[in-house]
């Protein structure tokens, strides 16, 4: 049997090149040599976008497009919507007895996020997003997850679902596996107005799905060094987002582009064009691969991944709750 790996993407809007760079390419990897769970999660995305219903409903469709684009295999990966799997809400649960409140205060990630979300939360923040890493916690061990590949800004998320595992198998036996978090070593791709995230929801991305007008007008509103108003000033790439860009999608030319734009020989103008070209030839697989994916049929391999997480998810809840005493038999009704 292969180690299981446990990740996930938030339904909160169309997938970007960050998405891919950053984590889907990593997943994709990892899929002959582990057994893959790749989460879309409603559940979770509602905790801070529980005024956007629908939004969250209709990206979970474009999140398994932008998946099977990338390269995730249905066959080999099990692709699972979080809301069809009841059982981690109820293993959540489970989990608040051995959790203290202060204890998810003091959360790192926690602590920055709700800072972020000063305008949504208010003065006070809602019991579900402060309990969030309980979800994440039922999320990774209810599928027996021994591996969660992470950035390094979550890892405090992992340690505290290592906590509650201990704490679990302490009080009720040997139970949950704890996992272990694997660093994903990707770097975070900028915004195209040179903030440090590319976000979805933040208007400065280059959706995997963009055409190639579209990628081009993009790129041409980057922003660069500012101190390089003329096309022979020279130019600084070590603070040009474009520059940053073409790190990612022009590794190869990386020497010359720098020594041009420094001597200003290198107009911005010419250095979008060019990554623009190099861009799109790097989209142009993923929108290939896109354009042959029917959603009826991407909505049942997602279905399909569901039913196979649920039937994971219910032998560990049989465990789970064996070990609480709470195994009693319902005479079907
Ligand atoms: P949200 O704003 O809703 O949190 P998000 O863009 O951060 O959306 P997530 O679903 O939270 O997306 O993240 C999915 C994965 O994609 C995570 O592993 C995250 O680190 C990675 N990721 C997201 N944006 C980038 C980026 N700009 N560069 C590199 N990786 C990224
Ligand atoms: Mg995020």
């Amino acid at each position: 049997m292969k180690p299981k790996i446990l990740t996930g993407i938030r339904p909160t809007g169309t997938l970007h090149i960050g998405h891919y760079l950053g984590m889907l390419r990593q997943t994709a990897a990892l899929q002959d040599d582990f057994e893959v769970f790749l989460m879309i999660a409603d559940v979770q995305a509602l905790t801070d976008h529980f005024l956007e219903p629908q939004r969250v409903r209709e990206a979970v469709l474009e999140v398994a497009l932008g998946a099977f684009s990338c390269g995730i295999d249905p066959t080999k990966t099990t692709l699972f919507i979080q809301s069809l799997v009841p059982e981690i809400a109820e293993l959540t649960v489970f989990f608040g007895n051995l959790v203290t409140v202060s204890r998810l205060e003091q959360n790192p990630t926690v602590k920055t996020e709700i800072a972020q979300k000063r305008e949504l939360f208010g003065k006070s923040v809602t019991y579900g997003f402060l309990g969030y890493p309980l979800s994440q916690a039922a999320d990774i061990t209810v599928f027996d997850a021994a591996l969660v590949p992470v950035g390094a800004d979550q890892l405090p998320m992992i340690e505290q679902t290592r906590e509650i595992v201990r704490k679990f198998n302490r009080l009720y036996g040997e139970t949950l596996i704890e996992p272990e978090a694997r660093v994903v070593d990707a770097a975070r791709v900028r915004g195209l107005d040179g903030a440090v995230k590319m976000g979805k929801s933040l208007g400065n991305a280059v959706a995997l799905d963009d055409s190639s007008a579209v990628v081009s007008a993009k790129v041409m509103s980057a922003v660069t060094d500012p101190l390089k108003l003329r096309l022979h000033d020279a130019g600084h790439p070590e603070v040009c987002t474009v520059f940053a860009y073409h790190e990612l999608f022009n590794a190869d030319n990386l020497e010359t582009v720098a020594a041009e734009c420094r001597a200003g020989t290198r107009g911005c103008v010419a250095c979008k064009r060019e990554l623009s070209a190099h861009l799109d030839a790097f989209l142009e697989p993923v929108r290939v691969r896109r354009a042959q994916l029917e959603p009826a049929a991407t909505m049942r391999a997602l279905l399909d991944g569901t039913q196979w997480a649920r039937r994971v998810a219910r032998s560990t809840m049989a465990r789970v709750k064996r070990a609480m005493k709470l195994d009693y038999e319902l005479e079907p009704a």
